[in-house]
């Protein structure tokens, strides 16, 4: 066979290779094969040099076009293929543009969280400043200077977690009161929101919740101002309607001390097994400030009141929650009812 003729049919080879050829990696072998630095076109280019010096340059010449034209017979190839691919991709891909979008989860706030927010509103609308003190707390802030004695029950290893050497988990928001008290000049008039601990798990109790506390400390705080300031707070909470009324009481840091109670959400005061038939429902612990805690701080000539409410108590019969538990479990069917 003549030798351009033998160089020609290399594209005739190639032509019938590529008939054969579905996928990328096939083309490229076969592009290797022909056009490659060890391919078929090398090879002839090798051997170029065994023939006479007048056949050479014609040779060489042939040799590069039918490289050219294999290598954009290759290239179109490609083009093909690739559509090809991608046309089959859309093709797997099937959408319904009838169906409803995806919609983002909306997340919510707590509902600890949403009524805790809720009371420190309305007495910032009163002029309380929003006040913070530590957790881990020493026994002088949360006992001594709230005027609870080392041998009063309230310090009962039963009810405190004591982390030792007299620091202690705080069991109320109290503590707040006295810093601020040792930090601040009266008047005072201050909202102290935040976690507490206690020894204490049942369906009323957690060993952590959230109380609010207040204080208000100027010359001449009176205890109507005591009730109007609570009344007002009972009635933004629970509905305008709502009645109160307030029962002597005792603690150590209020003196006098009263609990306020509200009429029972559930049975709107005829008697059930919430208000253990007493149709009034306790909110709130509160009181004119103990002189003696005056003293710890050294506050002179003034009278101030204090109160303290647990937020999740207020958020149960808000919502008419029946366990204090479900707070804390994160079941998403409890919390979605609050979004
Ligand atoms: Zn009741």
């Amino acid at each position: 066979m003549n030798i351009e003729r033998e160089i020609e049919k290399i594209k005739e080879d190639v032509l019938k290779a590529l008939e054969q050829i579905k996928d990328r990696q096939s083309l490229m072998d076969l592009k290797a094969k022909f056009v490659g630095k060890k391919g078929v076109i090398s090879e002839w280019l090798k051997r170029i040099k065994d023939f006479g010096e007048e056949e050479r340059p014609k040779l060489g010449k042939l040799l590069n076009e039918v490289k050219n034209y294999i290598t954009e017979l290759i290239e179109k190839h490609e083009t093909l293929i690739k559509e090809r691919e991608k046309e089959n991709k859309l093709q797997n891909v099937s959408f319904d543009v009838t169906l409803p979008g995806r919609r983002p989860i909306r997340a919510s706030f707590h509902p600890v969280t949403i009524v805790m927010d809720e009371i420190v509103e309305i007495f910032r609308e009163l002029g309380f400043f929003v006040a913070e003190g530590p957790e881990i707390e020493d026994d002088f802030h949360n006992f001594e200077a709230l005027n609870i004695p080392p041998d009063h029950p309230a310090r009962d290893m039963q009810d405190t977690f004591y982390i030792g050497g007299g620091v202690l988990l705080r069991t109320h928001t109290s503590p707040v009161q006295i810093r601020v008290m040792e930090s601040f000049k009266p008047p005072i008039r201050i909202i102290a929101p935040g976690k507490v601990y206690r020894r204490d798990f049942d369906i009323t109790h957690s060993p952590m919740f959230h109380q609010v506390e207040g204080l208000y400390v100027d010359r001449n705080v009176k205890f109507s101002e005591l009730k109007g300031t609570l009344v007002h707070f009972a009635k933004s909470i629970f509905g305008k309607n709502t009645k109160v009324r307030f029962r002597p009481s005792f603690f150590p840091f209020t003196e006098p001390s009263a609990e306020m109670d509200i009429v029972c959400v559930i049975c709107k005061g005829v008697g059930c097994r919430v208000c253990k038939n007493s149709g009034w429902l306790e909110i709130l612990g509160c009181g004119m400030v103990d002189p003696n805690v005056f003293e710890f701080v050294g506050y002179r000539d003034v009278t101030g009141f204090a109160f303290g409410l647990g937020v999740e108590r207020i958020a149960m019969l808000k919502y008419g929650i029946d366990d204090i538990r479900l707070f804390y479990q994160n079941d998403l069917r409890f919390l979605k009812q609050f979004s």
